[in-house]
């Protein structure tokens, strides 16, 4: 795998966690022309699960807009210079 460095040192969205973020928090969304990645926050090894659990309570509340569709939120690992696209998602557990 290629090493490449941050450009910026994306962190963890938990509240007082200092942590570098390892994850990003997100769901695909599409509007049936367009399709990309709903943030719901970045996470460290440590918060994964807690960030996960509360982006799964923000998807649930969401209202769509007509034509919207958005699938379940996941963890999809960060990697520098890649797209939202192109980040590899974690297998749902
Ligand atoms: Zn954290």
């Amino acid at each position: 795998m290629e090493k490449t460095t941050f450009h910026y040192q994306p962190m963890c969205s938990a509240p007082h966690c200092d942590a570098a973020a390892v994850y990003k928090v997100a769901a695909p969304w599409s509007n049936g022309k367009s399709r990309e990645l709903k943030n719901y926050g970045l996470a460290c090894e440590a918060h994964r699960d807690s960030q996960l659990a509360l982006a799964q309570l923000h998807r649930q509340g969401l209202k769509l807009a007509e034509g919207e569709t958005i699938g379940p939120v996941g963890l999809y690992e960060l990697a520098a210079g890649k797209r939202d696209a192109e980040l590899a998602r974690l297998p749902d557990h």
